[in-house]
């Protein structure tokens, strides 16, 4: 049996900054329990008015970019500096593989046992909505534990860049030098969401490459139209392994924060993520309610062999649920 405290305990403790609370009650977000996460929603709530702020970076690319060796040297260099960085990941596909890639302790040797960092893998079970809201919650947390810099990371080839971006203040897209292999399996609308571009491994054989990858990218960012935010995504060189540019992304970073918060956009964006977040929620309790509805849950059986049968056509047997849910609630 996990030990069980009161919401002000988990609270205080967090506020404290102490970790292993911090941690315990993530897991209480996570769990599958309703009176675990009625605990969770209660600890969430005592948090929120001390959340908001920290820095939320978003952090994707394909695998093997670099992202778990990028996290380590510029969290530690930023853990150096003071500040206290936790690192959260989304990570969908953990479910088919049973265990998460992302946000793994192992891939971050440095930060991971660096006494201002706290690391934690992607939630696993759900889907892509349900492992987003736990993430959300945990970043809230996160904050309310001290961290300034929270860094969410995301493999780039689903819809959980979008997502993360959903969640975060700055969006780095991290490439590979090679940007001739048709944005690496990028997908395009992603290039145009980032907030920076930053070519990793741009050392010594792969020098060259980065550097024309650069140019390249330099180009494609310039035929997008201007973003609202009046910022001017740029295209960095970094080597997370030579530990080379990682200096420079802090200032862009800082700089970026500067630009936004002088022009209002900051806080817009923080606004906008609010407002789709709740009725992101909105939408997921309607549809845990629906699915959960024990007149549903009945009939969707029969539905479902009488649309396999060409019984009802499947629109017609979605106005039978809907009505039924409406009129049974
Ligand atoms: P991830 O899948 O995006 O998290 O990528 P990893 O951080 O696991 O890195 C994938 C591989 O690229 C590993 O073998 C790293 O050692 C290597 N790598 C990461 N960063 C660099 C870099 O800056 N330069 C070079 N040459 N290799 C790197």
């Amino acid at each position: 049996m996990r030990p069980r405290f009161s919401p002000e305990t988990y609270i205080q403790a967090i506020l404290a900054g102490n970790k292993v609370m911090l941690s315990r009650a993530i897991t209480l977000i996570e769990s599958r329990l309703n009176s675990d996460n009625e605990l969770a929603q209660a600890v969430i709530e005592g948090c929120l008015p001390h959340s908001g702020g920290a820095f939320r970076i978003g952090i994707t690319g394909v695998p093997g970019a670099g992202k778990s060796t990028f996290i380590d040297t510029f969290g530690t260099m930023l853990a150096n500096k003071g500040h206290k960085i936790a690192v959260l990941a989304i990570d969908p596909s953990s479910n088919v593989s049973g265990g998460s890639i992302l946000g793994d302790k192992t891939r971050m040797q440095n930060l991971s046992i660096h006494a201002n960092a706290f690391i934690r893998p992607s939630p696993s079970g759900g889907n892509l909505g349900g492992v987003a809201r736990k993430t959300r919650e945990t970043l809230l947390l996160c904050e309310a534990a001290g961290y300034d810099v929270i860094m969410v990371e995301t493999v780039g080839v689903g819809q959980s860049e979008i997502t993360v971006r959903g969640m975060t203040d700055f969006f780095l897209l991290l490439m590979l030098p090679n940007a001739g292999d048709e944005l690496q399996g990028i997908k395009k609308g992603i290039m145009e969401q980032a907030d920076a571009l930053l070519i990793n491994k741009a050392d010594g054989v792969f020098l060259p490459k980065a550097r024309s990858a650069k140019v390249l990218y330099s180009q494609a960012l310039r035929l997008f139209p201007p973003n609202e935010s009046g910022w001017n995504p740029p295209v960095m060189l970094c080597s997370a392994l030579a530990e080379t540019g990682i200096v420079e992304i802090w200032e862009t970073l800082t700089r970026f924060r500067e630009h936004t918060l002088a022009n209002g956009s900051w806080d817009k964006q923080r606004e906008r993520q609010a407002l789709n977040w709740m009725m992101e929620n909105a939408m997921l309790r309607i549809q845990q309610a629906f699915l959960e509805n024990p007149f549903v849950q009945t009939e969707i059986k029969r539905l479902k062999e009488e649309v396999q049968n060409q019984q009802i056509s499947p629109m017609k047997a979605a106005d039978v649920l809907v009505n039924l849910w409406g009129s049974r609630r």
